[in-house]
């Protein structure tokens, strides 16, 4: 059984943003990122990205333009992320328990990877990436001050580096 780290994407890896992110000039890697990743890789974490891009249903952006930035970070990283999972649906146009708060990407990698969850955990900016992974048992950390009001990460930090050493300092 393997231990992982899952990671949302926007707010986590890249800068979010509010019109979202779907073209390599505008995806900007966050400080320390690349470093924390592999920090965790060396210490024996399979690191999976599981990410809901609803602009792909709403019409905002292709598939493509979103392979197109997950093969740059991927470049500019040294492949850093063992997969990634995405949810390219929007409740306005498909309902998808593959879109987080719905557990379904997590179950299809602890599946894939053979992960053991009580020794994984989940860094994501939002409740929304929170309550998946409790619901599953999965240990999380919230990155950033926004307020999840019904599911409390276990930890809060403010970048993803500070998470990493929260992660390392409970192996
Ligand atoms: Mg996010």
């Amino acid at each position: 059984m393997n231990k992982c780290v899952f990671l949302d994407r926007d707010g986590v890896i890249n800068e979010d943003n509010p019109n979202y992110t779907f073209s390599v000039d505008r995806f900007k890697i966050l400080p320390g990122v690349i470093d924390a990743l592999h920090l965790l890789k060396m210490n024996g974490y399979i690191l999976i990205v599981v990410t809901n891009q609803s602009g792909i249903a709403q019409g905002l952006y292709t598939q493509k333009q979103m392979e197109e930035c997950h093969a740059y970070f991927q470049d500019q990283s040294r492949n850093a992320v063992d997969h990634f999972y995405f949810s390219p649906y929007h409740p306005s146009v498909t309902e998808s328990l593959a879109r987080k708060p719905g557990t379904l990407l997590f179950e299809k990698a602890i599946a894939k990877f053979a992960i053991d969850v009580s020794k994984s955990w989940m860094i994501g900016d939002r409740g929304r990436d929170i309550v998946p992974a409790h619901t599953l048992g999965i240990r999380t950390i919230q990155i950033g001050d926004e307020i999840s009001e019904n599911e409390k990460a276990d930890f809060r930090v403010n970048s993803l580096t500070e998470a990493t050493k929260i992660i390392l300092s409970h192996a």
